[in-house]
């Protein structure tokens, strides 16, 4: 088989991805003036917004908790996440800051871009939407399910370009060759799971250049990767720290902490948002090959607290609760998630109440409407569950 080369990403803006340290302090300390009016110094002091607050804070205040900078006529959409939490799209072309990201990944315009995340009333379909087109890209706004026209569409119009879960890439690739589909993904951009190196060494087995990217709902893209692959450039517009979990401090390089971004957008700008996950700085003190001088994170270690991603959505032990409390011949569940063939399984153990009877299927389909991601619900013998156990139990092996 001949081998052919993997397309190259290039700079979006080297201004900003190549700046010196120095640099980019004046330009931090000039935006962080002029959206949150304090300083660089000040910023360590300034108190910090849980995202899992954000649900009571948005109830409490609605719809944006007070967060937004002018009024929701200046939005161009509005989204719900489970949770509930609410998140505006504010004016800005590439409003969630894709753009760098992208174009490091290989996209470029004139790609034909099959962007598979939901475009359904949750962020994720358009905040990868806005970028690519940012960029230049076509999109074909495909969002989940429908493995099989999903390739036929991709191969009829030549799309060169995927952006979405790993995991569904490959779905789509082992189908359309099963199909004698061909497609013709020169590049992909992978992001809302976990990229294993094994997984990446088998897309890029079918010629495809496949990085990935950090981004949330609120605060757009905080990091992404270069050719490297060896980790996640900070996404120089806006500013990341690492929390240690304990003291608040900053956690030094190699060491996991939660990751708190602010932001500079002129409709919502966030000021020391804690998303919840856990990463690490990298140790790597050496310039990168790139010549990016962002500094890197390791990739995402966790979830700070009760909430994990599964199928690319986060899931959480209080909404599941919430859900099986309405099932009273449940005594106790828990929540295990496995992987294999790279495709994350959530399986419900419940154990029930002496001589109580569950239909599984209606807590199955209960579940499903609120966690937005399908389970099996598997009945456990009694006492197999331990009484205060995690609820939660993620079980992945990531290699
Ligand atoms: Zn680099």
């Amino acid at each position: 088989m001949a081998t052919r080369s993997l397309r190259e990403g290039r700079m979006l803006d080297a201004a900003l991805e190549t700046q010196t340290p120095e640099a980019r302090r004046a330009w931090l300390e000039r935006r962080l003036r002029e959206s949150h009016r304090i300083g660089l110094d000040e910023l360590s002091k300034a108190p910090i917004t849980r995202k899992d607050a954000l649900s009571s804070m948005q109830a409490e205040n609605p719809p944006f908790a007070g967060l937004l900078a002018g009024s929701v006529a200046r939005l161009r959409r509005m989204f719900a996440s489970p949770g509930p939490t609410y998140v505006p799209q504010g004016g800005a072309v590439d409003y969630w800051r894709f753009g760098m990201a992208f174009s490091a990944c290989g996209m470029r315009a004139g790609d034909v871009v099959l962007n598979t995340l939901s475009y359904h009333l949750t962020p994720g379909g358009f905040m990868l939407d806005s970028g690519l087109r940012s960029l230049g890209c076509v999109v074909i706004p495909a969002g989940t399910g429908q493995t099989d026209l999903q390739a036929k569409v991709s191969s009829v119009l030549r799309a060169t370009g995927y952006a979405g879960t790993p995991s569904f890439l490959r779905t789509l690739l082992l189908h359309a060759r099963d199909a004698h589909l061909p497609l013709h993904f020169e590049v992909a951009f992978a992001t809302a799971e976990m990229l294993p190196e094994s997984l990446r060494a088998e897309l890029e087995g079918f010629g495809i250049r496949v990085l990935q990217g950090y981004a949330t709902a609120d605060l757009g893209v905080l990091a992404y990767e270069c050719s490297e692959k060896n980790g996640m450039h900070l996404q120089p517009e806006c500013i990341v720290e690492i929390l240690d979990l304990e003291t608040g401090q900053p956690a030094a390089p190699g060491q996991p902490g939660h990751v708190v971004g602010t932001t500079f957008d002129a409709d919502y700008p966030l000021l020391r948002f804690a998303t919840g996950d856990l990463s690490a700085l990298s140790t790597d003190a050496a310039p990168c090959p790139c010549g990016r001088t962002a500094p890197k994170l390791k990739g995402l270690l966790g979830r700070v607290g009760d909430a994990i991603k599964v199928k690319g959505m986060f899931v959480r032990g209080s909404e599941m609760e919430a859900v099986i409390k309405r099932f009273p011949a449940v005594a106790r569940f828990q929540a295990v998630v496995t992987r294999e063939e790279h495709q994350d399984h959530l399986l419900y153990r419940v154990e029930l109440q002496p001589g109580a009877a569950l239909d599984a299927g209606a807590l199955a389909e209960a579940l499903r409407e609120t966690v937005k991601v399908r389970g099996e619900v598997r009945i456990a013998e009694g006492g197999a569950i331990q009484p205060g156990g995690p609820r939660l139990d993620d079980r992945r092996v990531w290699k």
